[in-house]
């Protein structure tokens, strides 16, 4: 991963589908996809301590103890204080002393990254006291990741990354490129969020995964994977570049899809949360705009009336 001494496989794990954003799996069925993948070679997990999979990752962990597995996690906390207590949390509830690579969740800009400060100066004592390995920053906009073109605390990148640039909130692809390469050239390590544009490029995911290879620019690549059947299908797709029509056939089966309930009383949350500008505001309730919509079920989370789920 860059020049970080960090080594995953080119396929990792993504949690978010596990928790309560999205499919709400009881700990010991993720930890039965993570085995899956396990036994498969996958040796890299991506978290967060929003995605409320932490429970899915140790349950794995202590069923199986691998000691060669990679994991990186995620915290949007601000403050100093916010940002050493969620590695804490990490480390206590994954049960492991040392987390590999612990990343600023979802930063939007540079006005962003800077009231982030603090929480950088965290993660750097973080490193020194080898709690962390390195740090990350996780950017679904050029403008997040042009944030720490000058910052070399910060020698991991995971940006939002796949064939159209589905869910890039600013900027170009042209750009995002542009911006990453400059990056790896400084020897950060690059893996990428969304290659399927979560479940969008379920149909031609041979041509997602070409293009995220052709690019030269990513190491890796996580993807949300909720069962071990969609691991089966995601590790040889990944091996082999190519899937069968029995693996397109049980695809098919897998597509994601975000509802909103009748008991939504419009106040406008989700609305605001969205930073991919995919729900409005409807006469009788939210509306979802499939084509803006990476599905990450930031919004679900945001709802006071528990109205949004993506299944
Ligand atoms: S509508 Fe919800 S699930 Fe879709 S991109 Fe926005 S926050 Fe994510
Ligand atoms: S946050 Fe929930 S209740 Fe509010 S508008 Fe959105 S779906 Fe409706």
């Amino acid at each position: 991963l860059g020049n970080t001494g960090i080594e995953v496989t080119e396929l990792g794990h993504g949690t978010l589908i596990f928790g309560k954003l999205q499919a709400q799996l009881p700990s010991a069925a993720g930890a039965a996809a993570l085995e899956k993948s396990y036994e498969l070679g996958v040796r890299f997990i991506d978290t967060a301590q929003a995605y409320d999979s932490y429970r899915h990752v140790r349950a794995f962990l202590d069923k199986v103890g691998p000691d060669d597995v990679v994991i990186a996690s995620k915290s949007h906390a601000r403050t100093y204080d916010d940002m050493m207590a969620a590695v804490e949390e990490a480390r206590a509830e994954l049960a492991v002393e040392t987390i590999d690579i612990m990343h600023l969740h979802g930063v939007a800009d540079r006005d962003d990254f800077m009231s982030r400060r603090a929480a950088l100066d965290a993660l750097v004592e973080c490193k020194r006291r080898s709690t962390i390995r390195a740090i990350g920053l996780s950017s679904h906009s050029v403008e997040g990741i042009r944030a720490i073109a000058e910052v070399p605390e910060v020698t991991v990148v995971h940006p939002i990354f796949n064939r159209k640039s589905l869910g890039l909130i600013s900027g170009t692809t042209e750009e995002l490129i542009e911006e990453l390469s400059r990056l790896k050239k400084r020897g950060v390590g690059i893996y990428a969020m969304k290659v399927f544009a979560g479940g969008h490029y379920v149909k031609e995911m041979e041509r997602a995964v070409a293009y995220v290879r052709e690019s030269g620019i990513v190491d890796a690549s996580v993807v949300g994977m909720k069962t071990p059947e969609e691991v089966d299908i995601d590790v040889r797709l990944f091996e082999t570049g190519t899937l069968s029509d029995s693996d397109r056939q049980r695809l098919a089966l897998f597509e994601k899809k975000l509802i909103v309930y009748d008991m939504c009383d419009r106040c406008g949350n989700c609305v605001r949360t969205c930073q991919q500008q995919a729900m409005v505001l409807d006469e009788t309730k939210a509306r979802n705009i499939p084509e803006k919509c990476v599905l990450c079920g930031y919004c679900a989370e945001a709802c006071p009336r528990f109205a949004i789920r993506v299944i």
